[in-house]
């Protein structure tokens, strides 16, 4: 990233900068999109997003390389192949659901939210909540301490995750409105992130922030003035002679901790590091997981359980090139042939036959 000054610095050891990386890229996040809505062959995806082929071939490579999706035979096309995702493809949904969930409830304005969803095990629409892996109920940010795990410490900061792309605003979004997409124009900025973990872990002034990332004046007080007109977190002084402020989360931003949780547990239980970090509920003093369930049954939530009912009519991508199409129209308007598609062709993009999973440390 060219702010970026120090090269040879040490950073904090984190599951969730981890996860970050790779589902902040915008193809890749684009193209697992389209996993979690039931695409397996390369021309599906390559329509609907309108992306280059050798953007997409590598975004793919690069998903199979870290084992989130495989190449498999495709069975109705010889000697052709799809892709399905693996099982930690699958639990990497989780990590979707849970951005989706803060996008829906904050990012909307309270216009209708892009996705609606149904589980399938009882058959209603839901929120996707995150449940205390012990004892089940939802949690909340404020009841939740942590502790540092075993792989708690510092590394020599990765040259890549230094070069994290830029996009232009709104790339997200390319030919779907998404809430994922608007969580993570929020946190997929690396500084921002930074930021953002410091606070959750109770840095609140400013010489703290810069003391722990090593982060220039300039670029800190930017991405603090974002997060404050963005309403996670609110600044109040501390302090008349010299002026001095601290910034605290909002309530809206006290919620962004649930997709970060979530992006922590995906990191440390994929990605081959023992957990720099341990949570505890305090509401029922046992060492968690977080878990998404069905806000209506409370059952664990699984990829191919969800169905959507898209509430915008899918752009073809003609006229996604050239935006002509209202993108926010409302489930109704949406062409019937797309929805009997996503209805009939439910995201069941699975390998393996294990059906549920809990966590179970
Ligand atoms: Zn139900
Ligand atoms: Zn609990
Ligand atoms: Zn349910």
């Amino acid at each position: 990233m060219r702010e970026m000054t120090v090269n040879a610095r040490m950073i904090r050891n984190c599951s969730v900068e981890r996860t970050l990386t790779i589902v902040s890229d915008t193809w890749t996040f684009l193209v697992l999109r389209e996993f979690y809505l039931g695409a397996r062959r390369f021309d599906q995806i390559q329509r609907v997003l309108g992306v280059p082929r050798s953007t997409l071939s590598s975004r793919l490579a690069a998903l199979a390389e870290h084992d989130v999706i495989a190449k498999v035979p495709d069975p109705e096309r010889n000697n052709r192949h799809e892709y399905r995702l693996t099982e930690r493809g699958r639990e990497l949904y989780l990590v979707m659901l849970s951005l989706l969930r803060f996008g829906d409830r904050h990012l909307h304005g309270g216009a209708p939210v892009p996705l609606r969803l149904t589980h399938r095990t009882c058959g209603h629409v839901f929120q996707p909540e995150t449940a205390c892996s012990a004892c089940r109920a939802n949690i909340e940010a404020t009841e939740v301490t942590y502790r540092d795990g075993p792989g708690a410490g510092t590394s020599p900061a990765p040259v890549q995750a230094q070069r994290r792309r830029r996009g232009e605003p709104g790339a997200f979004e390319r030919s779907r409105p998404s809430s994922v997409s608007r969580t993570l124009e929020i946190i997929a900025d690396r500084w921002t992130f930074l930021i953002l973990r410091e606070l959750f872990l109770g840095s609140r002034r400013f010489d703290q922030f810069g003391a722990q990332l090593g982060v220039a004046s300039a670029i800190l007080a930017t991405r603090l003035n974002r997060l404050t007109k963005a309403g996670i977190i609110r600044r109040s002084k501390y302090q008349d002679l010299p002026e001095r402020f601290e910034y605290r989360l909002t309530t809206i931003g006290r919620d962004l901790y649930l997709p970060m949780i979530q992006m922590l547990h995906w990191g440390d239980r994929w990605l081959g590091h023992p957990a720099p970090m341990i949570l505890t509920h305090q509401t029922c003093g046992q060492d968690f997981v977080p878990q998404i369930v069905c806000s209506c049954c409370r059952e664990d939530i699984v990829a191919h359980d969800v169905r959507y009912d898209l509430n915008y009519a899918l752009a073809s991508p003609d006229d996604a090139a050239s935006a002509r199409t209202p993108q926010n129209t409302i489930l109704n308007n949406s062409s019937p042939n797309e929805r009997a598609k996503f209805e009939s062709n439910p995201a069941d993009p699975t390998i393996g036959s294990s059906r549920r999973r809990r966590a179970t440390r």
